[in-house]
């Protein structure tokens, strides 16, 4: 008799997790994966930042630490902590209460339970994410229910730059409540983020067309290396009076990928809803995983609350952001000084962990057939996998690509 599970189709393979698989069973020795999003050193390994490292020692020897059931909603120590990095510790939402935070199983997770919260409690099915964007958000959107999913545009792939209009064009015909996903900072895949000036556009059209704003927020601290400016336009919005989600993710400012350290802060117009959806939130958490893992959060936690961690953490994420940005111009003045044809300003321009190279799918599948180097089909490359060993190859192959291709 046949299996009961005969008939169920093979799901596409996620191409990012793919190509790392393809990168480790590649034994040429100039291989690099410019492919998943997370940090390198310039010797190309993973980092464990010091500070979180020296944190989880000191948790493991305190005999005050258990492991019994975390509230629903997680360790308040971290939710208050999180929401005050992302509002700021001084923020007018905080002091009348009008903000609070649940933890989350990481970034993800933050995003899938609002999208849950969105769809039942307040009957939402539309939401809008740029074009291009991480591609999990049309996923978690779908799986939570919404049936009206729209791109808005938001990369000019001409001039290698944010197409503003277009943006504003979209978000125009977008109907009022309609949820709106904005990257906060480090827009990936695009590296690219509006001006102050443009948030404040697209702040006055969501306000007027009464726009829901759902910040994702991957990468506080990771894109300048400032925290409170990578947080400009959520603070921006919550000043102008907004209501509003930011789904919080520790993965990469904290290094802290596989610990799923996440929250989701709320903020309202007033204090008086604040029972209402704590209380709903719970009840969408109890039903999918019951409660929040805790070893990532106690870190990020005791970083957060203890004022000389929390500066070396500030001096690891300068660390972090500096490099990159090193690398950003490494790989242009390369290029320039090879005379590959087109402009390549716009890898110092864009922002974070991400680089949009411009680069075409042929040229693509040359890096990755030629010259051994792995990147997603978009020409999106992880601009941690460079480092002074490897850059000269790097835009050396970008240059043989572009020219024979
Ligand atoms: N949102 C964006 C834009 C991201 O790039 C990522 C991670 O790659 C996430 C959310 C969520 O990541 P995590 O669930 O690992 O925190």
């Amino acid at each position: 008799s046949s299996s009961i599970f005969a008939n169920v189709p093979k799901g596409p393979a996620i191409e990012v997790f793919a190509l790392t698989q393809a990168f480790k069973d590649d034994d040429n020795t100039k291989k690099v994966n410019l492919s998943v999003g997370a940090y390198r050193t310039e010797e190309g390994q993973p980092w464990v930042l010091p500070v979180v490292r020296k944190t989880e020692v000191g948790i493991a020897q305190d005999e005050s630490i258990n492991h019994e059931y975390l509230p629903v909603t997680g360790l308040e120590t971290f939710t208050r902590a999180a929401t005050e990095l992302v509002l700021g510790a001084d923020s007018n939402a905080i002091k009348e209460k009008r903000a609070f935070g649940v933890q989350t199983i990481s970034g993800t997770g933050a995003i899938r339970v609002a999208a849950d919260f969105l769809h039942r409690q307040l009957k939402r099915s539309t939401v809008y994410y740029s074009n291009p964007t991480w591609e999990n958000h049309h996923k978690i959107f779908v799986d939570s229910g919404f049936t009206n999913l729209h791109s808005y545009r938001y990369w000019d792939q001409n001039n290698r730059q944010l197409d503003l209009e277009g943006m504003l064009a979209d978000l125009e015909q977008a109907p009022a409540e309609s949820v709106i996903i904005l990257h906060a900072c480090a827009h990936n895949p695009t590296g690219m983020d509006p001006t102050h000036e443009q948030w404040k556009e697209i702040a006055n059209l969501m306000e007027r067309k009464k726009l829901f704003p759902l910040f994702d927020s991957a990468y506080q601290g990771f894109a300048s290396g400032d925290p409170d400016l990578d947080a400009w336009a959520i603070r921006y919005f919550v000043d102008r009076g907004f209501e509003l989600f930011v789904c919080q993710s520790f993965a990469k400012n904290f290094g802290l990928y596989c610990e799923r350290a996440g929250n989701l802060t709320v903020v309202q117009q007033s204090s008086a809803t604040r029972d209402m959806i704590h209380s709903q939130l719970t009840l969408i958490i109890r039903a999918n995983y019951s409660n929040p893992p805790a070893y990532g959060v106690r870190i990020v936690s005791k970083v957060l609350n203890t004022p000389e961690l929390r500066k070396e953490w500030m001096e690891c994420i300068k660390n972090m952001s500096s490099r990159i940005r090193q690398m950003r111009k490494l790989l242009r003045d390369n290029l320039v000084a090879l005379g590959t044809p087109g402009n390549w300003d716009h890898i110092v321009n864009q922002i974070g962990m991400f680089s949009y190279t411009g680069l075409d799918q042929n040229q693509v599948n040359v890096l990755i057939k030629t010259y051994h180097i792995y990147l997603l089909k978009t020409g999106r490359i992880n601009m941690c996998g460079l480092n002074t060993s490897n850059v000269d190859y790097v835009a050396k192959a970008i240059h043989a690509a572009v020219t024979s291709t």
